[in-house]
């Protein structure tokens, strides 16, 4: 069991495998700097070695007989007791999100709040891993399914959600009766350490949960290659999702990518502009833009636009950016300069391809200097086919583009390759229904913001976003188990007739 965890300055992030914390022996590290002041250093991120993935995975392998054995009411209780804690620790905890991430303590909170919910929520299908019983054909026979675990699985996860995302694996998979290896991102390995050791104090086994920081390319590939490793669940990149879906097809693993998003926010000329102004900025510029659900193009009626566009303005100027542990902070820092940097590169494709009418430089000044700082930025006037409306950009970047009427509107907000998150605010509920039935992506908020989820309810993408199964709710049980039919036939005779 372990304990609560400090962060001290300039400690190296363990890997924590069968039960124990190991430093890694690659002796390659990562520094990890808080995002919103350089002078702050976390510590290191180990870049773990193939053969300490292999470790990883044989200790998952060996404890995997007993933890499938163990009753799942039995291994619900250890998620709830993971529910208990985790609130009860959530300020500290939100904190240090906050100062490895970078997002503001309020955002941190909240992302933590989310996570208690989705653990007390799975720890309740632990007694409802139920099957099916059906009759048969035949007289004197039945047929009944059940749900069993896979065996190790792997989880690979991304650093703008480091608490909600990795939980919403480890749950389910917990609760299945898999055991699993849990390869963060390299970004926030303080905040993984601190979700593992509160899962270690919850009572787990030893072997059942384990976890290797290292870089992609080399641990996060261990895992999809490593024979044993019978699924992997990615969050991630489109890049790196589909990478890794076709490397894990050639061994027939099971696999479920969500990836990226380009979330648009439509806006008919009858909507209560004030409503859709406010969610636009909410769903644009909270959390730094770095969602995979974050609005990042607004589509909206030419008749409304001059208007609807000042009131955006107005709102986003009045955004204070800063370090995210200060209060009355609404905008963070990038996650670290190479995100900045990618920003950086589309603010400048921003003043080539639209209209800059709010932000689009770095901030400068005591305050700023210190970490990866760009204020909410909009740009008007973009075509539908522009880069700037098609990539994901992952920071406080807003398009927005002009159409004529609803059916352009809904026709550009599925104009690309990403299926995630899409918003519509209209005062006409013949269009709203319209538009959620037309929109090609996985979620559609109807006069709300693109951005959020509850935690009893799926959560995923369509198109580039996402393949295999959802996350969160119940369906997260589907990909991390296996149904097995069982025929039973209490005849005690050889059968007569056939069934096909
Ligand atoms: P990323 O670069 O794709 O990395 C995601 C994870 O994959 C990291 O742990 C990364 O390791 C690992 N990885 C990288 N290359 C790999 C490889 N060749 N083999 C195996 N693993 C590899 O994504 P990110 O920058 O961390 O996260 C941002 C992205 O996540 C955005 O696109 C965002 O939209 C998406 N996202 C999607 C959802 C959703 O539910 N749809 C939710 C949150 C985020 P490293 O430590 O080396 O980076």
């Amino acid at each position: 069991m372990g304990t609560a965890i400090q962060v001290k300055e300039a400690t190296i992030c363990p890997n924590y495998v069968n039960g124990q914390w190991v430093q890694s022996r690659s002796g390659r590290k990562l520094v990890r700097l808080n995002p919103a002041n350089h002078d702050d250093v976390l510590g290191f991120a180990p870049l773990s070695t193939r053969d300490e993935i292999r470790e990883a995975v044989d200790a998952a392998r060996q404890a995997f007989p007993a933890w499938r054995d163990t009753p799942a009411p039995v291994r619900g209780k250890i998620v709830m007791q993971a529910a208990r804690l985790m609130a009860e620790e959530k300020e500290s905890l939100a904190r240090l999100l906050t100062r490895e991430e970078g997002k503001t303590v309020s955002e941190s909170l909240g992302e933590i709040l989310r996570t208690v919910n989705i653990l007390e929520y799975t720890a309740g299908e632990a007694r409802r891993l139920a099957g099916e019983t059906l009759p048969s054909e035949l007289p004197k026979n039945f047929i009944y399914t059940i749900r069993q675990p896979l065996g190790v699985v792997g989880l690979i996860t991304p650093w703008n959600f480091p608490v909600a995302v990795p939980v919403w694996k480890i749950a389910p998979a917990l609760v299945c009766g898999n055991t699993l290896v849990w390869k963060p991102s390299e970004l926030t390995p303080f905040t993984s350490r601190a979700i593992v050791d509160l899962f270690a104090r919850a009572g787990l086994p030893g072997g059942v949960f384990n976890m290797v920081n290292g870089a992609g390319e080399e641990a996060g590939d261990e895992l999809v290659e490593h024979p044993a490793v019978r699924a992997i669940s990615f969050t991630g990149s489109c890049e790196v999702g589909s990478l890794i879906y076709a490397k894990a097809a050639r061994q027939m693993k099971k696999v479920q990518c969500e990836m990226g998003g380009k979330n648009p926010v439509v806006v008919l000329a009858d909507a209560d502009l004030e409503l859709a102004a406010d969610c636009t900025i909410m769903g644009a510029f909270g959390s730094t833009g770095q969602r995979c659900t974050a609005t990042s193009r607004v589509i909206v009626e030419e008749s409304i636009a001059d208007k609807f566009v000042q009131m955006l303005v107005d709102r986003a100027r009045k955004l204070k950016v800063g370090n995210g542990a200060e209060p009355g902070t609404n905008v963070g820092p990038s996650v670290d300069e190479a995100q900045f940097n990618k920003v950086q590169e589309y603010l400048a494709l921003g003043k080539r391809e639209g209209k800059l009418v709010c932000g689009g430089e770095r901030l400068r000044g005591e305050a700023y200097d210190r970490g990866w700082f760009t204020p909410p930025t909009i740009f008007d006037r973009v075509a539908p086919d522009a880069r700037l409306a098609q990539e994901e950009i992952f920071g406080p970047v807003l398009s927005v583009i002009r159409v004529k009427d609803f059916d352009e509107a809904a026709a550009v907000a599925s104009g690309i390759r990403y299926g995630l998150a899409a918003s519509i605010f209209s005062t006409n509920a013949n269009a709203v229904f319209e538009f959620a039935e037309r929109v090609e992506c996985g979620i559609v908020h109807l006069n709300s913001p693109t951005v959020g989820g509850e935690a009893h309810v799926p959560f995923g993408g369509i198109k580039a976003t996402g393949i295999g199964e959802r996350e969160t709710g119940s369906i997260a049980i589907e990909f991390y188990s296996e149904l097995k039919i069982v025929y039973v036939d209490y005849t005690g005779r050889k059968r007569e007739t056939n069934i096909y």
